[in-house]
């Protein structure tokens, strides 16, 4: 149990993500969580919209997922993974393989989504140099794109949003292409295709790679685009010559209706990464996957090897739960489950839109998406939506939901119920 004191020393001594030392917002203490509840200490529940950022697909204190961990801990909780193997790192490197589209078959197992970010650039790095082709630098990434937040990985996040002013003089520079245009139905506008072309043709002899999110654009802003866009990419990096890499760590394992958001283009990256939802959000673990010709060209490089080896990289733990994630997720439920979230957030959400203070609403899979017309006062809001007993942490102009696949219809209703009262209110 946290006392007043243990919540002062909380806001006095530790940071949460993106807040301030001297002002923080205030947080929240959960004492449990189950299915789709999280329990604040004084026990009252709060029906999740946010699967804890995407990765908490199966719901929270999942008997199998727990029996996974308990099973391996009293086998082992770590081993290094320099010079030795083990069950729970190659079940889950079987797993990964034969879930994703057959080119990708050599996996890296690195600790965060970030880290699998920077896995991912730096393959494409040493394949040029694999292939003796000097001076490729550099990435195109794409603005309102997200890739998380170490350097590397910063800098192929959209400029504005990964605040790229802040770290200026650090970070590498890299190419931004605009973004494709909001509505996975609207029709592909041929004259961006004809703008990334003659960006990446300029570029081409200092690029890498292309880094984009297929589909969904996440955390840079819940956009949603048509899956063609992707098919054009590709041939794009095919006709110059680029490597396409993919980061599927928001919307791999099913959250857009696809197992993998580029099965909605049957577009196959060069590389790809995967994270967030990985082990059920037991805890961190993501993994690049690359093709046969990337892994093999990568180790023709000065270096003979793929230069990067983390601590905890294959954690045990961290495989063997993932697995047993996989392994739900191969019984084959969640389609069902997607279906009928995206069904009720059609019904429900989509007509938030029109409502005032709301300037765009937007649905894909288990992703329900409110843009506001204005930045959203997040304390305020979280206090309200608390009062109605759920969780959904909105940031910025953004609104959103993405709960766990396991959220029960009423549960469901709830939510966008919660969501619609606080845009109601935000009109008036
Ligand atoms: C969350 C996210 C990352 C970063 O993952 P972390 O585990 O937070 O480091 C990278 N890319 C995308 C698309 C993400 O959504």
């Amino acid at each position: 149990m946290l006392t007043p004191e243990d919540l002062a020393f909380d806001r006095e001594h530790l940071w949460h993500p993106y807040t301030s030392a001297l002002n923080p917002l205030p947080s929240y203490p959960v004492a449990r969580a189950a299915g789709c509840e999280l329990f604040l200490q004084d026990g009252r529940p709060l029906i999740d919209g946010m699967a804890s950022w995407w990765s908490v697909i199966h719901g929270y204190n999942h008997p199998r997922l727990n029996q996974a961990v308990f099973d391996q801990v009293a086998q082992m909780s770590h081993v290094m993974f320099g010079g030795i193997t083990h069950e729970p790192a190659v079940r889950l490197g079987q797993a990964l393989v034969r879930m994703t589209p057959e080119p990708l078959t050599t996996v890296f197992l690195a600790d965060s989504g970030s880290v699998s970010v920077e896995v991912a650039l730096k393959q494409a790095l040493q394949y040029w140099q694999g292939r003796g082709v000097k001076g490729r630098y550099r990435f195109a990434a794409f603005r309102y794109g997200y890739h998380g937040d170490t350097f590397g990985a910063m800098s192929v996040t959209d400029p504005e949003n990964g605040m790229h002013g802040l770290f200026a003089g650090f970070l590498p520079s890299n190419v931004f292409l605009d973004a494709p245009p909001l509505g996975y139905d609207m029709p592909v506008e041929l004259s961006l295709i004809t703008r990334w072309r003659e960006q990446l043709a300029a570029h081409r002899h200092e690029l890498a790679a292309v880094i984009v999110e297929p589909v969904v654009q996440g955390a840079g802003g819940m956009r949603i685009y048509n899956p063609a866009y992707l098919a054009h990419l590709r041939s794009l990096c095919d006709e110059l010559d680029l490597l396409l890499i993919f980061d599927e760590i928001a919307t791999g394992f099913g959250r857009t209706g696809r197992l993998f958001a580029m099965q909605h283009a049957q577009v196959i990256p060069d590389i790809l990464t995967v994270g967030k939802a990985l082990t059920g959000g037991y805890m961190t673990l993501a993994a690049t996957l690359c093709t046969r010709a990337v892994a093999e060209t990568v180790c023709r490089s000065e270096a003979g090897v793929f230069m990067h080896g983390p601590t905890f990289m294959a954690n045990p733990l961290a495989c063997q739960v993932a697995t047993a994630s996989l392994e739900l997720l191969s019984e084959g439920r969640w389609p069902e489950q997607i279906q009928a979230m995206e069904a009720m957030m059609r019904n429900l959400l989509l007509p938030l839109a029109e409502i005032d203070s709301v300037a765009d609403t937007r649905v894909l899979g288990g992703i329900g998406v409110v843009e506001m017309r204005q930045p959203m006062r997040v304390a305020e809001v979280q206090k309200k939506l608390i009062g109605r007993g759920v969780w959904i942490r909105p940031f910025g102009k953004l609104f959103y939901i993405m709960p766990p696949y396991v959220i029960q219809p009423e549960q469901l209703r709830h939510l966008i119920d919660s969501m619609r009262a606080v845009c109601t209110e935000a009109a008036v």
